[in-house]
């Protein structure tokens, strides 16, 4: 069953779906991640989207199902789509594409977070630009095993320009306006699921298990 997830900032999303990769295969694709690959390299659309991304407004949404398109295309598992739809026309626009490319199986969770956790989880946030792995600083089990290197590749971690706390809230507030009625939109077709995200991450995984393994 493939997964969508809807979250406010930093509920944790990248890292359960790092756990969901590593044990059940899943390909993540993470619309944010897409567009951070593309400002690393100095890309065109890089540079387009480099300023939108770090103010942590949203990028138009012709820009961004586009990227997302290719990498549907492409995908031969099960797969995890973290940070699209973000908004009501974006959840419209993502129901075409799965009849188009006859995706019928999906199912949509909720990562319900207080304001007050995901607050702790951007400030603490640091990833590696090469692999894409997310850590934490404020939560131990979260810390990459070297101080600042990740466990993966042994890349030098960084935080991401906009995981300040002026961005973060900025962030949250837009995500209250924009993003939280499409829960609503999912209700209504039956296909969402909520787990409480501020438990521990391997607590959150557990409860989505009980989700992808009925
Ligand atoms: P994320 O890693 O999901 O928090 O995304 C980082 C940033 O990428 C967001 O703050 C937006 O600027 C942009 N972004 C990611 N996904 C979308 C989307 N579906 N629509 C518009 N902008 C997006």
């Amino acid at each position: 069953m493939n997964l969508i997830f809807i979250a406010p900032p930093a509920a944790g999303k990248g890292t359960v779906s790092s756990l969901l990769a590593t044990n059940y295969g899943y390909q993540h694709i993470s619309t944010g991640d897409l567009l951070r690959k593309e400002i690393n390299s100095g890309s065109e659309l890089g540079m387009q989207v480099q300023e939108i991304v770090n103010q942590g407004d949203l990028v138009s949404d012709d820009i961004i199902t586009e990227l997302l398109m290719k990498e549907l295309a492409k995908v031969k598992s099960g797969f995890i789509l973290d940070g699209y739809p973000r908004n009501v026309e974006q959840a419209e626009k993502l129901n075409t594409i799965f009849t188009s490319l006859n995706i019928p199986d999906y199912r949509v969770i909720y990562l319900a977070v207080t304001e007050e956790v995901a607050t702790k989880r951007a400030l603490g946030r640091i990833i590696c630009n090469k692999c894409g792995r997310t850590y934490n600083k404020y939560f131990t089990e979260l810390a990459p095993k070297v101080t600042n290197i990740c466990d993966n590749c042994g890349n030098a971690l960084s935080t991401r320009n906009e995981d300040t706390e002026e961005t973060f809230k900025y962030r949250y507030q837009k995500y209250l306006d924009v993003t939280a009625p499409v829960l609503q939109y999912y209700q209504d077709l039956d296909k969402l699921s909520t787990v409480d995200a501020n438990q521990p991450s391997d607590q959150v995984f557990e409860d989505i298990k009980k989700i992808i393994e009925v």
